[in-house]
Order: structure tokens, then C-alpha cells, then sequence
């Protein structure tokens, strides 16, 4: 069903509006509604069931969330009136502003408690939307999704794991093909037809998902009708080092390096904020260095998380195996979210509705979802080791990064295995 042009198209502009639609009335919500998070729907929505059904949605079936967009359906709109003019600047053609915006909204979640802020999530939407707006209004093709949107850069590294792919159906068509429309578009008279791949991926020879936003403005762009949604190996495209386009070797870019180690420890550090010991290790800081400033103290917690561990823990050197840790990293994501939303799962009814649910009826109970979270770990560890096998390195440089793998998934193990605050919602108040 997927891999039908017109019904691609139809999920695509249909999910568009029915996001644009739902993160209107989010907005609404979260302005005018209840300030007391637990009873609004804003707060619910995008802090627990949004972000669990985002890496289910990516782990079953790929980055359908960056298909999706709203703030892409409103832009495409604006840019029938408002043609971008600029060129997105070289010396920001990378992913430090996205890694900087990733790692900026982690620890806004954590210092403004924006799980428990239904006005600020709603302040947070609208800048989204102003911000994506803006910035592709004016500069050309994707700038907005490829370097800045933090999101994005989640769903990329995230949908490497995933069983689907834009591809080409046949390359032997592409190589007879000199018009390459699926990136370049169609364009008369300095007029956009057809747009092509706004993130710069040559479908010939792109590999895997990286930088692809599940569009499919190429789909439609290729006048051979040559490109499809298609099944691929999770975690295959990472078996090795070669030239990607649009993205290039991985192992020559430093910025998408790092953003995968951040990615991977603010895993580990989004998991760890909501266990006792962060608290424990905060009061420490303040106890022995006099530390009251809570900015000063979660700074702390970001750069032990973010800077020190990785230092310690990744070996040195092979940086080429550095995406091995992209299937653990994501497991430690899907794990803790799916902890949410499973227990949480129903929490949106009583708001709806107005019918009043026994708290024990509103998601699955915490020992049924343990058992679930260790198995998305275990998983996501064993992905981590088939790739660090495929990459063909020397039998002292596998084994010194399945041990860094298992310290990551010890640490992990037993951050899930604390219990939990079940932030903004009623179960979280239950005793
Ligand atoms: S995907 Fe289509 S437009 Fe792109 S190179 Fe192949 S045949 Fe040409
Ligand atoms: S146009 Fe580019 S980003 Fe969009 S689906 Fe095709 S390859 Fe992916």
C-alpha cells in the first residue's frame, strides 16, 4: 500500500493538515486551557503520547513524522507568494546549530519543567512554526530541516534503524538519466515546477536515510517514475563507511559525529533526569562546591552526560565506528519513551471525555513495561554489535567498542530499572 505513488501522497498531504490542524489546537490549549498540566492536553500529548508514538512510528516504519510536518505544509504554502532568494551560508552548512538547538531544547525540557508548562509548550510550537517559517521564507530549499531543526536531526539518525528507505527502483535508469530532476527539480523560467530533493540527496547515490525528510518531492520530480518507498535491513545503511550523497563519509564529518554521541548520552541523560540520583548528584554539587544556582547545577549534569562520559567511555581513534552507537542509543530513547507512553497511554481520555477512569485503567502497569524496556535495550545493543561486527575492524578494535556498547547499555539497564517520575500526568500524582 505504501509503496504506491498516489497513496504516498495522499498519507503525506493528509497527515500535513491533520498535524497542522491538531498542533493549532495544541496551541489553543495550552494557552487557554488548564494551567495544571496533568488536565491539559498539551502538555499530555506532546510530552508523553507524541514522542512515544515518534520512535514506534520510526522503528516500524520510518520517519513518516518528517513526512508530516506541519511547519513544512505551511512553509510550501507561503513560498507560492514568497520565493526564498538566499542561499543557506557554507560555514553553516553542517550540524552544529542542530546539534547546539538538540542539546538547547534537553535541557530547556529539564530547567523549565516544560512537561508540567502547558503555556510554555505552546510558546514552544509557535516558535517552532515562526522560526521553520522564517528561516526557509528566506533561504532556499531545506535549510531549516537539514541544519537546524532539532527534531530532524532526531528523526535522521533515528530512522537509520528503520526497515524503510527512499530509494531508486532501478539505477541502471539513473545512469541513462542526464536531468537528475529528483535533485534538481523542474524549473522554467526560474519558475519551481517540480521541487527536488530540498536536503541535496542525488537518489542514485544516496544510502539510507540520513538527511531524508520522507518528502517525496523527488518521488514526484522523476519523470521515470523511478523512485519508491522501499524494504531495507535495519541498521544496514551504517555497515559501512562509504560516500552518502548529500551528506558524505561519515567519518570525515565531525559535526554528525558528535551529534550521534549526543544523541546516544542524552539518551542516557533525558532517562537519567527523571530517576533519584539525579537529584542525589545535584545535591552533591551543592553540598561540597556550595552550587545553589539550579542553571549552574543541570550545566553540570549536561557536560558530565554530554562531554565527560563520552570521553571516558568511546574508545579513542576508530571514529569510524562511532555509528555503531546509533541502535543502542535509539533503544535507550525508544525504551523510556515507550515507558510514557505505555503507562500513560489512556491518560487523554478523562480530558476528552469528562468519563472518570481508575488511574490503574490509564496505561499498562509499570512490571509489564519494564520487562518491554529491557527488550528494546537488549535489541537496540544487539543492532549495536551486528553493526560494529559488519564494519570489518580488527578483533581488538571490535572489542573495545562492544565494551563501550555494554557499559552504555549497563548504564541504561540501570537507570530503567529506578523507578521513574511519570511526569504530567495523573498517574505521576497517584501515591
Ligand atoms: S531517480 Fe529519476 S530523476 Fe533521479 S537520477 Fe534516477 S531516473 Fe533520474
Ligand atoms: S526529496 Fe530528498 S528528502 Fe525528500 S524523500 Fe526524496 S530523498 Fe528524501
Amino acid at each position: 500500500m505504501l509503496n504506491s505513488k498516489k497513496n504516498l501522497f495522499t498519507i503525506k498531504y493528509a497527515f500535513q493538515i491533520l498535524l497542522l490542524v491538531f498542533s493549532i489546537l495544541l496551541i489553543s490549549e495550552g494557552l487557554w486551557g488548564s494551567a495544571f498540566a496533568p488536565k491539559n492536553l498539551t502538555t499530555l500529548f506532546v510530552w508523553v503520547h507524541y514522542r512515544g508514538l515518534l520512535v514506534f512510528l520510526i522503528l516500524l516504519l520510518g520517519n513518516f513524522f518528517c513526512m508530516s510536518c506541519p511547519f513544512i505544509f505551511v512553509r510550501n504554502c507561503l513560498r507560492v507568494f514568497i520565493s526564498p532568494k538566499k542561499l543557506w551560508p557554507k560555514k553553516l552548512q553542517n550540524k552544529w546549530a542542530g546539534i547546539f538547538f538538540f542539546t538547547a531544547v534537553l535541557f530547556c525540557y529539564e530547567y523549565f519543567h516544560l512537561w508540567s508548562q502547558p503555556a510554555m509548550t505552546a510558546y514552544l510550537i509557535i516558535a517552532y512554526f515562526v522560526v521553520a517559517i522564517i528561516i526557509d521564507l528566506t533561504f532556499k530549499k531545506a535549510a531549516f530541516c537539514k541544519y537546524l531543526c532539532p527534531i530532524g536531526q532526531f528523526n535522521f539518525l533515528s530512522s537509520t534503524i528503520s526497515p524503510k528507505t527512499v530509494a531508486a527502483k532501478n539505477l541502471s535508469v539513473c545512469d541513462s538519466c542526464t536531468t537528475i530532476e529528483c535533485l534538481k527539480g523542474v524549473v522554467v523560467e526560474n519558475k519551481i515546477i517540480k521541487r527536488g530533493c530540498e536536503t541535496h540527496l542525488l537518489m542514485p547515490k544516496k544510502i539510507g536515510n540520513l538527511d531524508c525528510t520522507f518528502c517525496m518531492d523527488c518521488v514526484e520530480a522523476c519523470p521515470y517514475d523511478n523512485i519508491a518507498l522501499k524494504s531495507v535491513t535495519p541498521t544496514e545503511e551504517l555497515w559501512s563507511d562509504h560516500h552518502r550523497s548529500g551528506v558524505g563519509t561519515l567519518s570525515k564529518r565531525p559535526d554528525i559525529l558528535f551529534l550521534i554521541i549526543v544523541f546516544t548520552f542524552g539518551a542516557l541523560l533525558n532517562a537519567f533526569s527523571m530517576v533519584a540520583p539525579a537529584y542525589e548528584l545535584q545535591s552533591f554539587f551543592t553540598d561540597v562546591f556550595n552550587i545553589k544556582s539550579q542553571f549552574i547545577l543541570l550545566l553540570i549534569v549536561f557536560i558530565i552526560f554530554l562531554i565527560a562520559a563520552p570521553l571516558i567511555i568511546i574508545p579513542k581513534k576508530q571514529k569510524q565506528l562511532i555509528p555503531s552507537l546509533l541502535p543502542l542509543g535509539f533503544s535507550i530513547w525508544l525504551a523510556h519513551y515507550s515507558f510514557h507512553l505505555l503507562t500513560g497511554i489512556f491518560t487523554f481520555i478523562p480530558l476528552l471525555t469528562k468519563i472518570s477512569i481508575p488511574t490503574q485503567y490509564m496505561g499498562m502497569p509499570v512490571r509489564l513495561v519494564t520487562p518491554i524496556q529491557y527488550g528494546f535495550l537488549i535489541l537496540g545493543f544487539a543492532g549495536s554489535i551486528i553493526v560494529t561486527f559488519m564494519m570489518n575492524e580488527s578483533k581488538r578494535i571490535r572489542f573495545r567498542w562492544i565494551s563501550a556498547h555494554l557499559i552504555i547499555l549497563l548504564a541504561a539497564i540501570w537507570i530503567m530499572s529506578l523507578p521513574m517520575e511519570m511526569r504530567g500526568t495523573f498517574i505521576g500524582l497517584a501515591p
